[in-house]
């Protein structure tokens, strides 16, 4: 999920399913709030998983594999 945070205002946007959806709310931010300006700060929040896909999840694994495996060869 993704959110339009603005650091001036301490305010976040609700959690858009795309990164378009938080950008374009930031868009509007801008310009009801700050004249088109770019606050300074401003970012897009990225938060939870975006629904993995199988392939993501033997990736995870795969790197997860290789993290222990060096773990365990540093402890030998
Ligand atoms: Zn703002």
């Amino acid at each position: 999920m993704f959110r339009y945070d603005c650091p001036l205002c301490r305010s976040t946007s609700k959690p858009y399913l795309l990164r378009k959806g938080a950008e374009e709310k930031g868009v509007r931010h801008r310009s009801q709030r700050h004249d088109d300006m770019h606050p300074e700060g401003e970012s897009i929040l990225v938060e939870g998983f975006t629904v993995p896909q199988r392939g993501d999840w033997k990736m995870a694994a795969l790197v997860a594999g290789l993290l222990l495996m060096g773990l365990v060869s540093k402890l030998l």
